[in-house]
């Protein structure tokens, strides 16, 4: 370990943050550190999704380079440095290596160089050490790059273009090497998974994955994120619902119900084969439903506003996501009549609060039954609270438990899951007594 100290910063989605861990294996030589005052080199990957996303890194690089070594490395990386690498090259003089989503592996090699660089080709994840962050048994798992889809207020296919999915062989091969290191929780992503192999000539990719993902020993729990509708197929939730490896976990961004804001979205998919797809995963036995809303995008009248918001209210979503529609350069949406702000703003109000509701009234329905959760470590709220995820959720991004009793004499520990029942619900974390292993 030389002594360079290296501060990192991953921001937007979970697929970043896997480039991040790419990162970090190339530059296993530095130390590690929280104190970025001290580092030698700082690096942020960088969001470019949305005009929220957007301020958030250049806030970021603005505030690390304020408080920097003067001898330091600031280093952009990622979806915002690669949308718009000429710009920010000529206005952000704070930073000193650009760089967008092509170089990850070749991280070392821009530091070593001092020199900023753009390989054209978007970089994904194939055999690459990595440091999984965040967990000591949970990994994300990268299923492919860019988008086939084109959704009207997406800028995404623009910088990370269009759909390369890794092969089978290159998933499973990163999976058995996890579990060789003690990993046996996966959240498959990617930005559109369940087109993976369509790019390969395959339908129904994630069948064959599920399939291959199930061979391997040592895993024990796994759930795929970002479902599209017209690349759904009953067939695929059928296999997700007989897998004994993968939970009956359903992550699909349907963004709207209405049938014209469908239409106008590019979305593929209509209200009735969404509402098919949507329906036979809620009628499965311990279904975990999630989606993704977007208020406020162009063409959005008042009443299909209250039709989405109806929807959201009675179907009985166990997580919801809302956006607030951004109006993003280079998308189909970008030169339609805008709906203002302020009703843009009221409406993510709105949907926010169902979003809410929607959160509880499922939380609620846990109280007094059996789960298998896992303990992440000690709870930031209370010193006698252990915090912990229900096996079946998704690290982050749907929600913590209290664990505060035991019926075991043994000490619990972090990482291992256990049996456990719900006893109550505080504000919307629940809380559990661990009742044995599970
Ligand atoms: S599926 Fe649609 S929203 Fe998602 S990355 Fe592709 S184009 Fe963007």
């Amino acid at each position: 370990m030389s002594n360079k100290k290296l501060h990192i910063v991953s921001l937007g989605c979970t697929k970043n943050l896997v480039d991040t861990e790419v990162m970090m294996g190339r530059l296993k030589s530095f130390e590690l550190t929280d104190a970025s005052e001290e580092a030698d080199v700082i690096i942020v990957n960088t969001c470019g999704f949305i005009d929220a996303a957007k301020e958030e890194s250049i806030n970021t690089v603005l505030n690390l380079d304020a408080s920097r070594r003067d001898d330091s490395l600031l280093v952009m990386a990622g979806c915002l440095s690669e949308r718009y690498k000429e710009q920010l090259s000529q206005e952000l003089k704070e930073v000193d290596i650009f760089t967008g989503v092509g170089d990850y592996e070749r991280i070392d090699e821009l530091l070593a160089e001092k020199q900023s660089r753009f390989t054209e080709e978007v970089y994904l994840i194939d055999g690459a050490e990595r440091v999984v962050t965040g967990s000591t048994y949970h990994a994300y798992v990268k299923l492919s790059e860019g988008c086939n889809q084109t959704c009207s207020f997406c800028a995404i296919p623009s910088f990370k273009g269009k759909l390369h999915s890794r092969t089978l062989d290159s998933v499973a091969a990163e999976v058995e090497k996890l579990v060789e290191q003690g990993y046996y929780d996966f959240s498959f992503v990617s930005q559109d998974s369940s087109s993976y192999l369509w790019d390969r000539g395959v339908r129904d990719g994630l069948i064959h994955l599920i399939r291959r993902i199930e061979l391997i020993d040592g895993v024990r729990s796994a759930r795929i994120l970002y479902l599209y509708p017209t690349t759904t197929s009953m067939k695929l939730l059928e296999t997700i619902a007989a897998s004994k490896t993968f939970h009956n976990y359903f992550d699909m961004p349907i963004q709207h119900i209405d049938d014209e804001m469908l239409r106008i979205m590019h979305r593929g998919a209509g209200r009735e084969q969404t509402l098919r797809l949507l329906r036979y995963m809620r009628s499965l036995p311990g279904s975990f439903v999630r989606t993704s809303f977007i208020v406020g995008h162009p063409g959005e009248t008042e009443d299909a506003f209250r039709e989405m918001c109806d929807f959201a209210e009675r179907f009985g979503f166990d997580r919801i996501n809302v956006f607030a529609y951004s109006n993003e350069e280079g998308t189909a949406a970008f030169d339609m009549p805008q709906i203002g702000d302020d009703v843009i703003a009221e409406r993510a109000e709105i949907l926010g609060e169902i979003a809410r509701e929607a959160k509880l009234a499922s939380l609620r329905k846990e109280i007094g039954t059996e789960i298998t959760l896992v303990i992440d470590g000690p709870s930031e709220e209370h010193e006698y609270l252990l915090s912990a995820r229900k096996l079946l959720w998704a690290p982050e991004i749907d929600g913590e438990i209290y664990v505060n009793d035991r019926e075991i004499e043994e000490e619990l520990s972090f990482g291992t899951p256990y049996r456990a029942k719900v006893t109550d619900l505080v504000g919307d974390v629940l809380t559990a007594t661990v009742t044995g292993h599970a």
